[in-house]
């Protein structure tokens, strides 16, 4: 029989052949989230199927449970089965390969009979792929090349939303057990990285065995690797690394500062405490010091403001603290509106409605609808008389909610820099956010030049997704960002901080670099769906890695004033 695991897989597995087949992001998307939902399922599966009330589970709606119900009572899946009907063996590791398409796939087979990424190896070794119809020594030398990158790869990651909630998974059974004093999180996923190796907690009591047997005893905890007295290393059912350290609650504080790092951080901050001789020296490795109440502590008596986690990467932060200049970073309390948010008009999977009762319900004063724009025909942009309909609709729900709704779009910034609605139209909108949404390949001085028209417009526009990063698939664009900074700097604009964890963009350094120019920005969760809007304290994190302060983020402000800064 399946269990929990294995319908997650089939479920993984059928998010996968719909990607391979082209089907749109979000459907493939729903798979995923239903097979992450089953893998952090807190209730029994038997008894879930059993009164049928898998939909009560979140991320898991009609459809998505019949198909669980399916593989949980068959053990088969018809969906799978029709999707794999046609396609060659081994179809979903090659698909890894960059640059194979499914058609290339079907020809690799056809010809070679290949059927896995060792046989694609071969064969490219000994110079057979090449002679295939639609390719040639050179796209055999980039599939070589492209397979040597995947033997390198590291896949034992998380998203960072994926990462805080498996953590926080993993605190709650840890607070089950009595003995347990205080424990955190440390490590990258305290400093909020886009990318998690490793979940580390360290963790405060006098009885450090009771919590250790206690983590043992944690579902998903596959695989020990370590284990003594006060420490623990395993890796959880998905392959990631987690740690657990415990130490007698007077060390706590300062090996919670220790494990969570940046090493780089650490070292500065050593270099002071011995140049002035202070007694207490901030360790790296285990911090066995003891007796200090909290981290503010600690930098103060080192002289320095107090530096937030996510700050801590030794990119200036420790100078600034010591001159004093370090900003107060912005506070996910601070954000009042929801920007930058999709319904069911475009790809979203929510109604106007749907979307504002949850806002409201997250305590936001307004929210911004912004579907896509007409050429954006993949993600079901809207046309003109649709978006007419739209705004009928939201001064419907208007009358409906007391959060206040703002008509806007994220308009596609086309190939020649010109935006995807005429003038009188984007004049109409409360806001627009304007995203590259095709052709990411344009060389740098193309895509430079496509930017600075399109930021330069008279029209005051939020740059989405500014560099178009998906994580960890596709990396930044490239253009000369320093120079479209200066730009925007000077223009009608402002720029997303965007808290999809698959785009985290635009990144820190270049958050930081953009605030030097006294350039604001709105942090938006670019949700797709009710779901989609829990992202925002991620949207926030990375606004604090770059440093921002409340003051330099709009969407801290009343509605009234947010209207006037957006649409001047
Ligand atoms: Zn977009
Ligand atoms: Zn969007």
């Amino acid at each position: 029989m399946k269990d929990r695991f294995d319908i997650a897989a089939d479920l993984r597995t059928i998010a996968r052949l719909l990607e391979i087949k082209g089907e749109n992001r979000f459907k493939t998307l729903a798979f995923i989230r239903g097979a992450e939902a089953l893998g952090s399922l807190e209730g029994d599966l038997d008894d879930l199927v059993k009164d049928r009330r898998l939909r009560e589970i979140p991320g898991i709606g009609n459809a998505l449970s019949s198909i669980i119900e399916e593989i949980y009572s068959t053990g088969e899946c018809w969906m799978l089965q029709q999707l794999c009907q046609g396609l060659p063996p081994g179809v979903i590791e090659l698909s890894d390969v960059p640059g194979l398409s499914l058609k290339k796939i079907i020809a690799l087979y056809d010809d070679l009979r290949i059927e896995s990424v060792a046989d694609l190896k071969a064969a490219c070794k000994e110079g057979l792929v090449g002679n295939v119809k639609g390719f040639g020594t050179k796209s055999q030398a980039r599939i070589l090349a492209g397979i040597e990158k995947l033997e390198n790869r590291d896949e034992n990651f998380l998203l960072l939303n994926q990462a805080v909630e498996q953590a926080e998974q993993i605190l709650q059974h840890l607070r089950t057990c009595s003995e347990l004093i205080d424990a955190q999180v440390a490590g990258a996923l305290r400093r909020r990285q886009e990318t998690i190796r490793q979940i580390c907690i360290v963790a405060a009591s006098d009885q450090p065995r009771a919590v250790i047997d206690r983590f043992l005893g944690f579902p998903p905890l596959a695989h020990t690797d370590e284990l003594d007295e006060t420490r623990c290393r395993g890796r959880l059912a998905g392959g990631l690394q987690t740690e657990l350290v415990v130490v007698s609650p007077d060390a706590y504080i300062a090996t919670l500062h220790a494990r969570t790092g940046s090493a780089k951080h650490l070292a500065k901050l050593q270099e002071i405490s011995h140049s002035r001789e202070l007694p207490y020296l901030v360790e790296c490795g285990g911090g066995k010091q003891r007796g200090m109440g909290s981290e503010s502590e600690i930098y103060q008596h080192l002289g320095l403001q107090y530096i937030p986690p996510e700050l801590r990467e030794d990119e200036g932060e420790v100078e600034a603290a010591s001159n004093g200049t370090l900003p107060q970073p912005l506070a996910l309390e601070d954000i009042r509106g929801m920007t930058h948010c999709h319904t069911d008009y475009s790809d979203g999977r929510n109604s106007i409605e749907e979307m504002a009762l949850a806002a409201q319900a997250m305590g936001m004063s307004y929210l911004t609808i912004t579907d896509h724009s007409q050429s954006a025909s993949y993600a079901g942009g809207l046309g003109i008389d649709r978006l007419r309909a739209q705004w009928d609709e939201i001064a419907r729900v208007q009358e409906r909610v007391s959060i206040r709704l703002l008509k806007g779009t994220e308009s596609d910034i086309l190939e020649d820099g010109s935006l995807d609605y005429p003038d009188y139209l984007l004049n109409q909108f409360d806001i627009v956010i304007a995203s590259i949404h095709a052709r990411h390949k344009m060389d740098a001085d193309q895509m430079t030049r496509r930017l600075l028209r399109a930021l330069k417009l008279p029209i005051f526009k939020v740059w989405g997704h500014p560099l178009g990063r998906l994580i960890p698939s596709r990396p930044p664009f490239a253009c000369r960002l320093e120079e479209v900074l200066d730009a925007v700097a000077e223009s009608r604009c402002a720029i997303e901080v965007n808290g999809d964890p698959h785009r985290l963009d635009l990144e820190p350094h270049w958050i930081r670099l953009a605030r030097n120019r006294g350039i604001k920005f709105i942090v938006s969760t670019d949700a797709h769906s009710i779901a989609g809007l829990a992202n925002l304290p991620v949207g926030v994190s990375m606004a604090r890695r770059g440093w921002l302060m409340r003051g330099e983020v709009l969407n801290t402000l009343g509605v009234e004033d947010f209207m006037r800064a957006i649409h001047p």
